[in-house]
């Protein structure tokens, strides 16, 4: 999992932008819904306040009718002026909104009067007369109409500095269709309001009169002023005026919340944008929960991926549910190729697959898994196999349930190969000591055996010597004697070439003792130049004798162009003889030829073939060839035939070969076989011509086959 820096910052901004966008239209939609709420509700308001108003207007114009029927039963009864009194005064105090009542003649004169007995009299500081030419044409309108007129309104000062806007109605009396005179009642117009409508009013509603242009004419209740007053106007047209009547309400306008809905609707706002709050807490935790869960994944997926160790998970059926990259290496396989593979997986090696699966649902249905892990070979996909140690637990779930194995797996082969070259170093060790214990032997035994050789040595010299004394009197004291007889001379003779050859053979075997000596204390060895053909000659008895008891026949193959060679000799003729001896035993083993038989000329053949090596500009070589003709050496023996120790003879040391090339190396030449056709084994050497001497040595047979039986 990836966690780009930049991509996050992008995503985090784009995160916030987007909280802000919902946030800023919650909180517009909050505020539209609150003004909206508001709003309605201040319509309900002021459509209750016109309704009110348009009640009110009713009201006013019914009291007004009511009055104009009580003053025409006033009038009804034919009384005169004195008697008109009482119950116009009686009708006063019963309605104080009219302030003063007037029985006039046809003519307009006043017959008789009564004033309201709530207050002093209106009229009473400007007089009445003032105010006649609007009660007559107020009486002229009501006459026209034949029915009930009004005067428009005027402001009528009071003795107490304070005034009183009132307004004059005009009845005609007419009785059997005659005017018989008029009612006029003047109406204060505060009392109107107050006396018609203000029982009713509800508190905080002040009652005006205005005129059109909005002039206050009179005022009931109380009229608060600033915003949020609303007002309601409705027209009072009564005939010849026309009245404005303006009810001002404060009804709920001072409080922020106006009424129930919008607070209804702020508490709600107000909670969802808690909740909002709440939600962005929570989220804001969420993304750091997030966060920290990000990062704890990313460094469980860095350790998984860096692990070295190949890690598994299977489900209780054995299903593939997990593999980490280490192990997807380990076998060479996609981990899409792994999962969800049962058996057989794709790393068992197919001839083992069938006792993986038996072993598998041993260890799967059991609960006791070995701790310390079992070892095992998987197979990777190009078919190599490697050793793997498997570590194996229960698998447990967040809630305790095993839902599965999981396992370790390393892979062993580099511990094996370690372990592998340390044994093979191991046994080098052993074969140096062993080696070494040869040379401690060697040593020894060529200090011990030098006085017994020397001592056979000068013995065969002295018995020659008396031979040689013996014969010479023999001869010359009694020749043809019948003791000497005729077959002395020759068994003398053969005596003494055998006594030579004794002689011969225990000098040099002190000189391959010397030379072992040497070669074993690394001595300085002599090098000399020597005809590579002498070197055969040097060991040509001993292998004539063995040849002649196994029945091998040895032919030689000298070169005449090879040049002398620089070398130890004693050494090189002792490599000659081990391989030739080598060669002969491998013809001995060889099936099918009877020993008691005359030999096999065709069968057992020692070829020794000396001949030019390939040469450059610098250095010449000379190639010493032992070829048999025996069973071959198989390919198992071949890869260990130059380790010191390796025999496949009962008797045999397994040392020669071994010593052999590292003679032949130490000369600086190489020591090698290869299988002869059509059978048997080619075992050659190279030595390095010696170019200090030039011109060729003498060489025997001028390089044609000589053989010996
Ligand atoms: P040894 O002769 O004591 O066994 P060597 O080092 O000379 O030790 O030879 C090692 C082995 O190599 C022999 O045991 C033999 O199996 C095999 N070997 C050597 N020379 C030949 C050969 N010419 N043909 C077949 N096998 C041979």
């Amino acid at each position: 999992m990836k966690f780009p820096l930049l991509n996050g910052v992008s995503w985090a901004s784009r995160r916030w932008s987007l909280w802000a966008l919902l946030l800023a239209l919650v909180v517009t939609l909050l505020a539209i819904l609150v003004w909206l709420s508001g709003r309605y509700e201040s319509s309900m308001v002021q459509s209750r306040l016109e309704h009110d108003a348009g009640e009110t207007v009713t009201d006013i114009r019914s009291g007004l009718t009511r009055n104009i029927q009580t003053f025409q039963a006033l009038q009804s009864t034919e009384r005169p002026p004195a008697a008109w009194h009482a119950p116009a005064a009686e009708l006063l105090r019963e309605h104080r909104e009219i302030m003063r009542l007037e029985w006039r003649s046809e003519t307009l004169e006043v017959l008789g009067f009564v004033e309201t007995p709530y207050r002093s009299s209106v009229f009473e500081r400007l007089g009445r007369h003032g105010m006649e030419a609007d009660v007559n044409l107020t009486c002229t309108t009501a006459r026209r109409l034949s029915g009930s007129a009004y005067s428009t309104s005027y402001f009528m000062p009071q003795n107490d500095g304070l005034g009183l806007e009132v307004m004059d109605m005009c009845l005609p009396i007419v009785a059997a269709g005659r005017l018989m005179g008029y009612v006029v009642a003047t109406y204060s117009l505060q009392d109107i309001l107050g006396e018609l409508v203000g029982k009713q009013l509800a508190r905080g509603v002040g009652l005006s009169f205005t005129e059109a242009d909005g002039t206050r004419l009179a005022l009931h209740g109380v009229v608060s002023r600033g915003s949020r007053v609303y007002v309601a106007q409705q027209l009072l047209d009564l005939p010849g005026n026309t009245l404005v009547v303006r009810m001002e309400s404060r009804l709920g306008t001072p409080a922020l919340f106006p009424n129930v809905l919008t607070a209804l609707v702020t508490a709600m706002s107000v909670a969802l944008l808690a909740v909002l709050f709440l939600l962005a807490r929570d989220m804001r935790r969420r993304l750091k929960v997030e966060h920290d869960l990000g990062e704890a994944l990313a460094f469980r997926k860095a350790m998984e991926d860096s692990v070295l160790t190949g890690l598994r998970a299977r489900d209780l059926q054995g299903r593939i549910t997990y593999v980490n990259p280490a192990f997807c290496k380990m076998v060479g396989v996609d981990a899409k190729d792994l999962l969800n593979q049962s058996v057989p997986a794709p790393y068992w090696p197919p001839e083992l697959a069938a006792m993986y699966q038996q072993r598998q649902e041993i260890r799967l249905s059991g609960s006791n898994l070995p701790r310390e892990g079992h070892e095992s070979v998987f197979m990777r996909q190009d078919g190599t196999r490697f050793p793997v140690l498997i570590m194996e637990a229960p698998l447990i779930n967040a809630v305790g349930k095993h839902t599965g194995w999981m396992s370790a797996i390393l892979d062993v082969s580099e511990q094996r190969r370690i372990e592998e070259l340390s044994r093979a170093s191991q046994d080098r060790l052993q074969a140096t000591a062993r080696l070494a214990m040869v040379g401690e032997m060697a040593s020894l035994l060529s200090h011990e055996l030098n006085q017994p050789l020397a001592a056979i040595s000068s013995y065969a010299t002295g018995s020659l010597n008396l031979l040689q004394g013996e014969m010479a009197p023999a001869a010359t004291s009694s020749p043809g004697g019948p003791d000497a007889g005729p077959t002395a001379p020759p068994l003398s003779e053969d005596l003494q070439l055998a006594m030579r050859r004794i002689a011969e053979q225990a000098e040099r075997a002190g000189k391959v003792i010397k030379s072992v000596h040497d070669f074993v204390r690394r001595r300085d060895q002599v090098r000399e130049a020597v005809e590579p053909r002498a070197l055969l000659d040097a060991i040509m008895p001993l292998v004539s004798l063995q040849a002649r008891k196994l029945g091998v026949r040895v032919v030689i193959e000298v070169d005449a162009a090879c040049e002398p060679v620089l070398c130890d000799r004693t050494m090189v003729e002792q490599v000659l003889l081990n391989l030739s001896r080598n060669g002969m035993q491998a013809m001995q083993a060889m099936q099918g030829i009877d020993e008691t038989q005359a030999p096999n000329q065709q069968a057992r053949v020692l070829t020794l073939r000396i001949r030019p090596a390939a040469s450059n500009a610098h250095s010449r070589w000379v190639e010493f060839a032992v070829i048999d003709r025996g069973e071959g050496i198989p390919r198992e023996v071949a890869d260990q035939l130059f380790t010191p120790f390796f025999t496949t003879k009962e008797e045999g040391m397994g040392l020669g070969l071994s010593l052999c090339r590292t003679v032949i190396e130490q000369h600086g030449g190489f020591l090698g076989f290869e299988a002869a056709q059509p059978r048997g084994t080619i075992f050659s050497f190279t030595l390095p011509v010696a170019l200090a001497r030039d011109g060729h040595a003498d060489v025997d047979a001028a390089g044609t086959a000589k053989e010996m039986a």
